[in-house]
């Protein structure tokens, strides 16, 4: 390609990308690909990716591979039976089934995804076996269970006697459409989120650079609460739920995932920061995309994105208050709440 031509390329998607925003969003532009090097970082989504970050940082402060950092991060809310909205304990479909959706990236844009897959603790970690061993990207269902099973990962009952009940009283009203939250927490006078609020819905993204200096990503979650049997959202679609590009930074969100997939959120959220926008400008742009296309929708729903850049820089935007995430470093550890569109 011509100089000219790729100039002019670059110049038309920040041109037009700047004018869905309304304003100039790469106006702090720096965009170069050096990685800060023994500087690890990991960054995921809600207040509860705090203790994930724990389990993130036994890998990354030993200079462990940020990929393995994000899958030992993100199995610490899938076994967790009071997280109601990711793996073991979720919340289940509408016909009373816990259906997990998960995805992993790493460096080199490998990925690995299940869907819709039941009965297996961590899928996550199948996810990444799906990268790791087979020639494909995603596996569904049956599919996804039968190879779980053939590698070794064990059949339960996600089905906890809390969710069951959640479940059974949601039946007794239920809508075909299913319900989905807007506030994820009960808050404080302060704001800050407190255990305990309704919450149909979340899902734990989360990215992590390492001392070398290379990011990979996961997320995982049960999806909606109620959902249609066989509904997938955002979460272990690559490029919504989650992206990862080495050179630039990886985003992830969650949210209402039909929103997300429709704007290919976070692989737009990566392509916003190659063009020069901050994560949290990035993620901001994504979310007005996301108003733009639906004004009355975007008031009654959440969706929020954090993204992590190269320089290790991090940033997140909602919808809706109350979203958070959460950051470790070697001089940060931290709940941060991400600035919304609607206050
Ligand atoms: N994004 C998830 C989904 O649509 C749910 C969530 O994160 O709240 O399945």
């Amino acid at each position: 390609m011509s100089t000219s031509r790729r100039k002019f390329l670059r110049s038309s998607v920040i041109g037009s990308a700047a004018a869905v925003g309304g304003s100039n969003i790469f106006a702090s532009s720096a965009n170069t690909s050096t990685a800060i090097k023994n500087n690890p970082v990991v960054v995921s989504t809600w207040d509860f990716g705090k203790t994930a970050n724990v389990g993130a940082w036994e890998v990354l402060g030993k200079g462990g591979r940020a990929l393995d950092a994000v899958e030992a991060g993100v199995r610490i809310p899938e076994a967790d039976p009071t997280n109601q909205t990711i793996g073991y304990g979720g919340l289940p479909d509408r016909d009373g089934r816990v259906t997990l959706d998960a995805c992993i990236m790493d460096e080199k844009y490998n990925c690995g995804s299940v869907m819709c897959l039941e009965h297996i603790i961590h899928p996550i970690s199948v996810a990444r076996l799906v990268m790791e061993k087979t020639p494909h990207i995603i596996l569904t269902g049956d599919g996804a269970l039968q190879f779980a099973l053939a590698n070794g990962f064990r059949k339960q009952n996600l089905l906890t006697p809390e969710s069951e009940k959640a479940w059974k009283e949601w039946m007794k009203s239920a809508n075909y459409k299913p319900e989905m939250n807007i506030e994820n927490r009960l808050y404080n006078k302060d704001n800050d989120p407190m255990p305990g609020g309704p919450n149909n819905h979340d899902t734990i993204g989360m990215m992590a650079m390492d001392a070398a200096g290379n990011m990979s990503g996961a997320c995982t979650t049960s999806g909606l609460a109620y959902k249609m049997h066989g509904r997938v959202g955002d979460s272990p679609v690559i490029g919504a739920g989650l992206y990862v590009d080495n050179e630039i930074g990886a985003a992830t969100s969650s949210g209402v995932g039909e929103e997300v997939i429709r704007i290919v959120g976070s692989h737009l959220v990566v392509e916003l920061m190659r063009h020069g926008a901050t994560p949290e400008m990035a993620c901001k742009e994504a979310v007005n995309r996301i108003v733009k296309r639906s004004p009355e929708k975007s008031k009654t729903i959440q969706v929020g994105f954090v993204a992590l850049n190269k320089q290790g820089q991090y940033g997140g935007y909602s919808l809706q208050p109350g979203f958070s995430y959460s950051v470790k470093s070697n001089t940060v550890e931290q709940v941060f709440k991400a600035k919304s569109y609607y206050q």
